[in-house]
């Protein structure tokens, strides 16, 4: 170890070394505050090409490496193991804009720029980088691709996986790959920059990426409709969706137990009925084409009318029972910064299982159903929080204990989870649909993943990381 340490020192810049515990403590423990591991060091690489000299080094001495971007993950993946074996190499400071292009809308990054100050930068040039999410003031593209991370705009632009169209990444013996041409048609056999979009960093470590970058928005109008069911928001998504000629940017399912969240946990947010509604839904709309594009206040107007007309033919309709319209910039921000705490609000009530999954459209309803009966009849009341994207299916389920009873699923939980991964099965859905598998659900991966697709993931791994020194213990059981 002192050899590696030592070698290291000769290799890279003294500032990209950190040995020191305290230094190290931010690096080893993940974002919900549940693990702490340990590290031989912490690596801050200014460039591809240290990055690439560390992996030499990590290779010949079989050193596991973690890659780390913001450090958010909610799965377990971006910190090390206790041992104490491993280094973690931060990509924080890689986090140059190489290339921004008008005209070709795309842009390239280093892989530790952090989300917010990439959506900043391309608004800054009249473009649009669409994905968001709580988390977006610290996580960075390279752990973003890492996870493939969704967020509240898939249901317009896709994942990561569909906003990149090219990554620079170093394998585990050092090797660079250059596939930042920005093509958008490409082929030329397996498509690599998919395979690593994903990967979690146990098959390289993403140095750079080309992203695609789009139209901004001219305007934006939310509201907050309460909705009958499930199923009927659905038909109000479609409606939308056709009126505004795909203008639906985000579509999310706020149910009444989270409401209560908000209301116990983070009062400052004002739920904008008199009465917690059993079920409601976020809506935003973002034109890109208004008429009379000079003019802010009727392109804004005109976004309001749209959203206004999809929610008169709900309600006559009985899609939508009642709604409120965003009425002001500041107001369409409070009800995203709701939306955007609900991890933390969450998070505060304690004690609860949570699951990361995502069914098919039309099984939403039924899935929720099914979960009501199954895990009702292993513990009574139960407070089920189905929160989520909605519009691309993906439910955010948290399962709390009876408010009487908050020990109530400590004998349980195992079996509830069992029947949660169990309905989602028979559902066609997926246990992780956009946090990744990181340590958290190597259960699952074991148990659930096609056994055959699994079989070929380890293989792949085998052939590119021979030394298993790619974050071990991640991912793949
Ligand atoms: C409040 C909050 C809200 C969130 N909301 C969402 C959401 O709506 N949608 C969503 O998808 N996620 C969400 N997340 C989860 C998390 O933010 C995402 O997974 C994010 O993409 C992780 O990015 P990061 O830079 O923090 O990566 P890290 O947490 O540092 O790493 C995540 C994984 O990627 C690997 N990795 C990181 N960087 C690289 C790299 N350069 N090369 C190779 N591997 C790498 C790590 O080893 C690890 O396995 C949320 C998290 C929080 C805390």
């Amino acid at each position: 170890m002192s050899e590696f340490i030592r070698k290291l020192e000769n290799e890279i810049d003294a500032s990209s070394l950190i040995t020191d515990k305290s230094e190290m403590a931010k690096y080893i423990t993940d974002w919900p505050g549940k693990i702490t591991g340990d590290a031989l060091a912490v690596l801050r690489p200014r460039n591809t090409s240290e990055v690439s000299k560390i992996m030499l080094l990590a290779y010949e001495f079989e050193i596991p490496v973690v890659p780390q971007g913001g450090n958010t993950s909610v799965a377990g993946g971006s910190v090390p193991d206790d041992t104490g074996n491993s280094i973690v190499i931060s990509l924080e400071r890689m986090n140059k804009v190489r290339d921004i292009s008008v005209s070709a809308m795309t842009i390239t990054v280093e892989a530790g720029c952090i989300l917010e100050k990439l959506q900043q930068i391309a608004e800054d040039k009249g473009l649009f980088f669409p994905l968001n999410f709580g988390a977006k003031g610290s996580c960075m593209i390279g752990g973003n691709l890492a996870t493939n991370a969704g967020g509240q705009n898939v249901v317009r632009y896709g994942n990561t996986r569909e906003l990149c169209l090219g990554v620079e990444a170093v394998f585990s013996d050092g090797r660079v790959m250059n596939l930042l041409s920005g093509l958008r048609k490409d082929n030329t056999g397996y498509d690599l920059r998919d395979l690593l979009i994903g990967s979690e960093g146990t098959l390289a470590i993403i140095t750079a990426a080309t992203m695609k970058l789009f139209h901004l928005p001219q305007a934006r109008s939310a509201t907050f409709a309460i909705i009958p069911d499930i199923d009927t928001g659905l038909e109000l998504l479609n409606r939308a969706q056709a009126h505004t000629g795909g203008a639906v940017e985000a579509f999310e399912l706020i149910p009444r137990v989270f409401l209560e969240l908000v209301k116990k946990h983070a009062p400052q947010f004002h739920i904008p009925f008199p009465q917690i509604p059993e079920l409601c839904v976020l809506i935003e709309i973002a034109p890109t084409n208004p008429q009379n594009s000079n003019n802010s206040e009727a392109i804004d107007n005109n976004a309001k009318e749209q959203l206004e007309n999809i929610l008169e033919d709900g309600i006559n309709d009985g899609l939508v029972l009642d709604a409120v319209i965003a009425s002001s910039e500041g107001q369409r921000r409070e009800m995203w910064e709701m939306r955007e705490s609900a991890l933390e609000i969450i998070t505060k009530e304690g004690n609860r299982i949570g699951f990361d999954i995502s069914l098919p459209l039309n099984k939403v309803q039924a899935f929720v159903k099914e979960m009501e009966f199954r895990a009702g009849s292993l513990v009574e009341n139960l407070r089920m929080c189905h929160m989520g994207h909605l519009g691309d299916g993906n439910l955010h389920y948290a399962i709390f204990p009876p408010e009487e009873d908050p020990d109530a699923l400590i004998l349980k939980s195992e079996e509830i989870k069992k029947a949660v991964y169990d309905a989602i099965s028979s559902f066609d859905g997926s246990f992780s649909a956009e946090h990744g598998i990181g340590t958290s659900k190597l259960f699952a991966m074991n148990n659930y993943k096609d056994p055959v697709a699994l079989d070929i993931m380890q293989q792949i791994k085998v052939k590119l990381d021979p030394k298993m020194i790619m974050n071990p213990g991640k991912l793949l059981p």
